[in-house]
């Protein structure tokens, strides 16, 4: 299983560097985040030694069970909370993640500057936008993403570095790319979070400049709520 992971990795490479060329931008503008959710330790150690350093978890005890183990073996791991972010879990999240892509809601904003300080250690940030108004899913609402950004900026002068989507599961996902892109673009954001298994080579088309890739690495995962 994991020697498939280590052959999995190398195919994803092979298309987002296709999906990279053929969209004229360079292979390297774009990050592979492997999103090791669910796979232990042992699954994930191959693909660390097979070179890939930047990964993402959903869960913040999840996340904080596997990779000190990981990280004491592999230097230079950069590690991404990709699940929403409850306020009680702020603290362990800044001080185990170096990229948080979750940041939807002036509570959670208020709560990171906060630990932020403390700790003095700062993640990246990148907004979630809901970009297709599902109640079931984090982010903030298109219309609300401007005052947001702006919200995280002034009142806690937190930095944004990315907007990060999820699309709708059963719709096309590149007018979601797109309308994401457009929101960092007036709002002076750099990095795009976009783009899964199944469709990041249309996240790459449309700029993005963080693919998040699980299965298609790692193999299905049981079906969870
Ligand atoms: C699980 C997950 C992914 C990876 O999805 P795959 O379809 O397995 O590639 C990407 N982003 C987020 C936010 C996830 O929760």
């Amino acid at each position: 299983m994991s020697e498939s992971a280590v052959e999995n990795l190398g195919y994803v490479r092979g298309q987002i560097e296709k999906a990279a060329r053929g969209a004229g931008r360079e292979p390297a503008a774009i990050t592979l985040v492997a999103i090791s959710k669910t796979f232990e330790v042992e699954e994930i150690r191959p693909v660390c030694a097979a070179g890939q350093r930047v990964f993402g978890e959903n869960r913040v005890q999840e996340a904080k069970a596997k990779w000190p183990i990981l990280r004491a073996e592999f230097p230079g791991i950069e590690l991404h909370l990709v699940g929403p972010l409850q306020t009680n879990k702020t603290k362990e999240a800044v001080e185990l993640f170096d990229v948080i892509q979750t940041v939807d809601r002036a509570k959670l904003a208020a709560e990171l500057a906060k630990e932020i300080q403390k700790a003095g250690r700062a993640p990246r940030l990148f907004v979630q936008i809901n970009t297709g108004a599902e109640p079931q899913k984090a982010g903030v609402l298109p219309e609300d993403a401007d005052a947001f950004i702006k919200q995280c900026r002034e009142i806690y002068s937190l930095e944004i570095a990315g907007l990060m989507c999820i699309p709708p599961a059963d719709e096309a996902p590149a007018p979601h790319f797109a309308l994401t892109r457009k929101i960092a673009e007036r709002n002076g954001v750099k990095l795009l979070s976009m783009g899964m298994s199944a469709d990041f080579e249309s996240a790459i088309n449309l700029g993005a400049t963080h693919v998040r890739v699980g299965s298609a690495i790692f193999g299905s995962r049981p079906k969870v709520a």
